[in-house]
């Protein structure tokens, strides 16, 4: 929980920092593939920015996030079951 609480606060301060200043760049994302479980819904939900790893594992495409894929990225990473997306950055 402490993982999510600190994954939302994050989440929080690039959203308002983007609306504030008009922009969102330097958002990155990654996977921790130490807990990922390979269910393969960031990659359906957010192709762009995921594809599974011949580890059976998701990973990010790109560590930068284009402005036009935040609030899709926030969405996945919020659904990811295990917590396995982070994103930081801004
Ligand atoms: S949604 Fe989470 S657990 Fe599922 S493949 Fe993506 S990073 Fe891994």
């Amino acid at each position: 929980m402490k993982r999510n609480a600190a994954y939302r606060v994050m989440a929080s301060t690039v959203v308002a920092v983007g609306v504030g200043s008009g922009t969102l760049d330097g958002m990155k994302v990654r996977v921790d593939q130490s807990i990922c479980t390979g269910c393969e819904l960031c990659v359906g939900m957010s192709p762009k920015l995921f594809k599974m790893s011949d580890a059976l594992s998701a990973q990010a495409i790109r560590e930068e996030v284009p402005r036009e894929l935040v609030e899709e990225c926030r969405d996945t990473a919020d659904a990811c079951p295990v917590l396995a997306i982070e994103v930081s950055g801004v």
